[in-house]
């Protein structure tokens, strides 16, 4: 099963808005096998404040957590992996990026694909890990107008009945109001052109969906195929490639209800691990295309891709 990561140029692509696009490198991780191509896409980078992370540390370990995994004094730059599906005649993504306007450094998306010779009307399907604003906002672009405008949606019906919740920008706290809003907003612009699904549906012809909650309600991965042939969508159920391996127990800043996200993120780490299935992360390095890998009593994330 070759794994290729290589740089390329994108053509100058011009968007349906009128927008141009400039040609750039961009870092494109592939994996085939058989009739199945995965690129691993970038949408960019978010750029949070460090205190983002280790606020929500244990008090007794933080210092030792911040010097053991080296996490940055000041802010944290992480990647935004999507991955691109193509088998047959589906091109499918799953999330979307965070579109125009959230993070200078993110949006990218349009770009990534253009540099793989896809544009946004190509896509047949989008499945969405969960409705946060850096994978669900580049549903819309910067007029509202949905972007994947033949794309069939998909998100977790659990997860889309939370972000449509007309109580939920009330009640899901100060820090993370805006992303309700921004979520509950785009959510109401594709309307009915959401499909939902339940856990363990399968989403695309041998794609299946498994629950993983906590980071958000309903956070979803995906498993493609199986772990001789496929690879493992995990989202952001494991946020980082150091402590969310070491010490899945930790409670992750962005992770909203935590103790839920602990149990989902040590569930899956040891699924990943003993059906040796290979991953693709959201914030991981590399693309995000490694193997988990048991080590003593936890895990570690073995990068496949330089
Ligand atoms: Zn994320």
């Amino acid at each position: 099963m070759p794994i290729t990561r290589r740089l390329a140029l994108s053509a100058s692509a011009v968007l349906a808005a009128g927008a141009m696009i400039p040609r750039r490198l961009w870092a494109v991780t592939t994996l085939t096998a058989g009739d199945l191509r995965i690129d691993s896409v970038s949408d960019g980078t978010l750029e949070l404040p460090a205190a983002f992370v280790t606020d929500a540390l244990p008090d007794a370990e933080r210092a030792d957590i911040i010097a053991r995994f080296a996490i940055p004094a000041d802010r944290i730059v992480t990647p935004m992996n999507i991955t691109l599906l193509r088998r047959g005649d589906r091109v499918a993504l799953f999330d979307v990026g965070s579109g125009p306007g959230f993070m200078p450094t993110a949006g990218k998306l349009a770009g990534a694909l253009a540099a793989v010779g896809i544009t946004p009307a190509d896509v047949t399907d989008v499945i969405f890990t969960h409705a946060h604003p850096d994978h669900l906002w580049g549903l819309l672009d910067e007029f509202d107008e949905p972007v994947f405008a033949r794309a069939r949606l998909q998100m977790g019906a659990a997860e889309h009945e939370y972000w449509t919740d007309p109580q939920t920008p009330a009640t899901i706290g100060e820090a993370r109001q805006a992303f309700a809003v921004g979520a509950a907003r785009r959510l109401a612009a594709v309307g009915d052109r959401m499909a939902l699904f339940e856990p363990d549906a399968e989403v695309l012809p041998g794609v299946t969906a498994v629950a993983t909650p906590g980071h958000t309600p309903g956070h979803t991965s995906f498993a493609i195929g199986t772990p001789d042939t496929g690879i493992m969508v995990t989202g952001d159920a494991i946020g980082n490639a150091t402590f969310a391996f070491a010490r899945p127990d930790l409670p992750g800043g962005g992770d909203q209800d935590q103790p839920r996200a602990a149990e989902s993120r040590k569930a899956l780490l040891a699924r990943l691990a003993d059906e040796n299935w290979r991953m693709i992360g959201y914030h991981l390095p590399g693309g995000g295309i490694g193997r988990c890998v048991r080590q003593g009593d936890a895990f570690a994330f073995v990068p496949e891709a330089g």
